[in-house]
């Protein structure tokens, strides 16, 4: 992409109303845009990474096993009255009444949905388990949306739903989930924590928030700090047993705020952490709370009907996007993880009133491929050009002036590092391939 022609509303001053550096540099490097309290313009720049962030997501998913389909964003109020839930939810809930009077709702999760598409289309035990999941946008009208993306009222989420036989089985689900959530949060470059969570009236163990620490996070954590070493497990069989890897990871004392327990950390001592996160996922077993009172039954291995046990694992897809950065930046700006970077490849052509060098980077641009890198042709200053590189954040950049293309060289600096490199052009396309 050419960044002349790519549009890019960097923003020079900090704005105002974003008090954390997310939300700062998600303004500044052209990202995201308010539309109204809490909703948003996803800009090119930022839907690149979100759609990023979206694919490992999925591929995760699809590893462990779940299917992808897609549900409405608009859902009938009437599956809400049946599993109780329409009153109950309150003025999170954006109501609709359309043309005709029915009343309708904006989804901010789809339990109801997807146990009523369980209920019409599958009847025996031997269709089981099932996990289906969908990433779709959701609307919750929060009291106070902040932060941008952080805490939108519209986001992009990704919630699965698992259907299984009995609660061992369900256990299984869980599990499968448990691990492609590691596996994920790892892929995109965060440490996220799972933390023992409410399950509410329904008691056991079988709830986990995933908190990535952050200052400015909205959650509290009690962990132990052995924790924050844990290493993700690689190429995971997710048919084989994951109740050892669940083990490891749930051993060690860590707790959400509702859930820590004073007199087990005292014995803790120096090994406890108490710090904030960001809640970038939550996964929760929750038995026949919705196929029990919607009917959502299958025909057991002696034809009698067995209630589907079920849980449900949702990721804030578009929330990533804001802990990412507040993971990984620094004064300059933000640095990308290279799994969401949206370009793998900022080229800075330096004078792009001179031939030859312009000639360098447009054989680089076409060498690299166009569509992972993004080329600033502007007639701009260095410095203008190198502070909007910065703040965008891009894993690599190929500075490219005069002085070197007479010798056939260009500067590599890696975002991360700040480390500056000499080569030739051809390395460079070798090392950037
Ligand atoms: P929070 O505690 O932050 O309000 P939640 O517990 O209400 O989140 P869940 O119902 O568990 O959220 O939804 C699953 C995931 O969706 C959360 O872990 C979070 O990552 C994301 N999420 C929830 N609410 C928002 C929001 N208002 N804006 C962006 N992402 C959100
Ligand atoms: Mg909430
Ligand atoms: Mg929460
Ligand atoms: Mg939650």
């Amino acid at each position: 992409m050419r960044l002349s022609r790519y549009f890019l509303p960097t923003l020079k001053e900090t704005p105002a109303e974003a008090q954390i550096v997310s939300h700062r540099l998600m303004l500044r490097a052209g990202l995201v845009r308010q539309h109204a309290a809490g909703i948003y313009t996803w800009l090119p720049l930022g839907f690149a990474v979100l759609k990023r962030i979206e694919q490992i997501v999925r591929e995760e998913q699809n590893r462990a096993g779940a299917q992808e389909l897609l549900m409405p964003t608009i859902q009938s109020a009437d599956l809400w009255r049946e599993s109780g839930r329409y009153d109950d939810y309150g003025k999170e809930m954006l109501r609709i009444t359309d043309r005709h009077e029915r009343d309708l709702l904006y989804g901010p999760t789809a339990e109801e949905v997807i146990t009523d598409v369980f209920r019409s289309n599958v009847r025996s035990y031997k269709d089981l388990p099932k996990i289906l999941y969908h990433i779709q946008w959701k609307f919750r009208d929060e009291v106070r949306p902040r932060f941008g993306i952080m805490r939108g009222r519209e986001f992009l989420m990704k919630d699965a739903y698992s259907f299984d036989l009995d609660t061992a089985a369900a256990r299984r689900s869980y599990n499968q989930m448990f691990v492609s959530y590691l596996r994920t949060f790892d892929r995109l470059g965060l440490k996220a924590i799972p933390l023992r969570a409410d399950t509410g009236p329904i008691g056991g163990d079988l709830s986990h928030e995933f908190i990535v620490l952050a200052d400015t996070g909205e959650s509290e954590v009690h962990c132990h700090r052995s924790l924050l070493e844990m290493s993700v497990p690689e190429g995971v069989d997710y048919e084989g047993d994951l109740q050892p890897v669940v083990d490891a990871w749930t051993g060690l004392y860590a707790a959400a705020d509702e859930m820590h327990d004073a007199a087990q950390e005292a014995t803790l001592g120096d090994a406890l952490v108490t710090a904030r996160g960001i809640e970038v996922g939550h996964i929760f077993h929750f038995g026949t709370k919705y196929s029990a009172p919607m009917g959502a039954a299958v025909a057991g291995p002696d034809g009698e009907p067995v209630t589907v046990v079920m849980g449900s694992y949702g990721i804030g897809v578009s929330r990533l996007v804001g802990a990412i950065i507040e993971a990984s930046h620094d004064d300059n700006g933000i640095i990308w993880p290279e799994s969401v970077a949206p370009f793998h490849v900022g080229l800075v052509n330096l004078k792009v009133s001179d031939a030859a060098t312009s000639a360098a980077c447009e054989s680089l641009y076409e060498g690299l491929g166009r569509e992972r890198v993004l080329y600033d042709d502007r007639d701009e200053r260095a410095g203008a050009k190198f502070a909007d590189m910065d703040l965008i954040g891009l894993p690599w950049q190929l500075i490219v002036g005069p002085k070197g293309v007479a010798k056939g060289m260009v500067e590599l600096k890696n975002r991360a590092t700040g480390e500056r490199e000499d080569i030739s052009t051809e390395s460079a396309l070798a090392r950037l391939a």
